[in-house]
């Protein structure tokens, strides 16, 4: 297991930490200016949200790699189904597209896929996972032609009915299984998949094919499952036990902090937060 005691190279930010993710939420940072904050405190990565990056993909993919930052993924995919998807299989394919090639712009090396909920008129995930399924396999070459993975992200359960069918890695693994293409993988959220007690076993069965790792923690107390993620070593999770199971799969790559927190760090200073997410890094990871 990789000791990030005194390194933290493989940390990676997503800027939802920083309430990117959201219109009107966070510090309103530009791009540049989480780009240069990342870089001064030394992390190896950055994520960026789609509407962050508007029509200037590459512009914003080369001044993170000038800065020594890799940009190790784009968050994300519409939805592919459910209530909150776009309109129809051609309007939901388009947007898929167009998130591909925005990840190819940025050279960014994983889009991550968050499925959306039970689609409209089904019952049950069965239906719609199946949609999930034909969606990511009809998307996984154009993917491929690009240079981009295409990364299933379980939901933790409660976000079954509208945001993500998709709860578990077991599941996730079944449906690339079924597609069987070499682009796409699983990424691992700590938050989504920390009360799984098969975990360890899938993980194990995914091997090459994780494709991330996401940082923060289960608040036991939570008091929005949106919005109140908790900064790592603040829950329950047992972030090191988990790493060390994506580790022994083979995972080495970047570990990205993905921190939803409306009430309390999106309220704080950027700088603090980062300063913060480093220390845990490295004491707590
Ligand atoms: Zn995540």
């Amino acid at each position: 297991m990789r000791d990030f005691t005194n390194d933290h190279s493989a940390l990676a930010l997503n800027t939802a930490s920083l309430g990117h993710n959201l219109e009107g939420k966070g510090a309103g940072w530009s791009p540049e200016q989480v780009i240069d904050a990342c870089a001064a405190r030394g992390f190896g990565g950055i994520v960026f949200w789609r509407r962050e990056i508007g029509g200037r993909a590459i512009e914003i993919g080369n001044q993170a790699r000038a800065a020594g930052l890799e940009v190790v993924g784009l968050c994300r995919s519409p939805f592919l189904v459910g209530p909150m998807a776009p309109k129809g299989r051609a309007a939901v394919m388009d947007d898929f597209c167009a998130s591909i090639d925005m990840a190819a712009g940025l050279q960014a090396k994983v889009l991550t896929i968050v499925v959306g909920g039970v689609e409209p008129g089904s019952k049950g995930v069965g239906e719609s996972l199946k949609l999930v399924a034909d969606r990511v396999a009809e998307a996984a070459p154009y993917a491929a032609a690009r240079g981009v993975k295409l990364a299933l992200e379980p939901l933790n359960p409660v976000y079954a009915g509208n945001r993500s069918c998709l709860t578990t890695t077991r599941d996730a693994l079944d449906i690339c299984d079924a597609i069987g293409a070499p682009n796409v993988g699983v990424a691992i959220d700590v938050y989504h998949v920390w009360w799984d007690t098969d975990l360890a076993r899938q993980l194990a069965r995914a091997g090459e094919r994780i494709y991330g790792y996401h940082l923060c923690d289960w608040l036991a107390d939570t008091q929005d499952v949106l919005l109140d993620r908790g900064m790592m070593g603040d829950g329950v999770a047992d972030l090191r036990a988990i790493r060390a199971q994506i580790e022994a799969a083979g995972y080495d790559g970047a570990c990205e902090v993905e921190l939803f927190s409306a009430g309390n760090w999106w309220q704080r200073r950027p700088d603090d937060v980062l300063d913060v997410m480093v220390e845990r890094f490295r004491s707590i990871c």
